[in-house]
């Protein structure tokens, strides 16, 4: 069994409220277990809801309480995305679920790069840090 962004699967969690595109989607093989999760919605916020990006720093920087995330409109939004990433951390521990696959990019799932400021920095996304902290392997899809 692993868990995956449920965007990558069709789900229509993402801040616009509109799901990916057909070609963006993960297509799991048959038979595969897949278990989908949003943090972002597990944290509490709703959907549709206003982006948000990680305030000069990385995911990392989040856990340790070094950097915030902040919506475009400048709303504190840090409580959220660490409670979701918990949440996804709890789920996983509870099914067993020792691999993900994250979606590539964001401020909650990237991995290896997240938007800042409209550009592509070096970073991992808040989850994404949480759950390599916790020794869970993280995949990212798309690279
Ligand atoms: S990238 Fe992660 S937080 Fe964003 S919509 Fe997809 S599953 Fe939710």
């Amino acid at each position: 069994m692993k868990a995956i962004s449920a965007c990558l699967l069709g789900l229509a969690c993402r801040y616009d409220g509109t799901p990916l595109p057909a070609e963006k989607l993960l297509s799991p093989a048959a038979g595969d277990c897949w278990v989908p999760v949003c943090p972002e919605q597990l944290g509490g916020l709703p959907t549709p809801r206003t982006p948000a990006e990680i305030e000069a720093g990385t995911g990392e920087d989040v856990l340790a309480g070094r950097a915030r995330v902040v919506s475009l409109e400048g709303g504190d939004v840090t409580a959220a995305f660490l409670r979701g990433a918990h949440q996804t951390l709890a789920l996983c521990r509870c099914l067993g679920i020792r691999e993900v696959v994250l979606k590539s990019r964001s401020p909650s799932c990237g991995v290896g790069r997240i938007y800042r400021a409209g550009a592509l920095v070096a970073g991992n996304g808040v989850t994404t840090a949480l759950l390599q902290r916790e020794g869970i392997d993280v995949r990212v899809y798309p690279d």
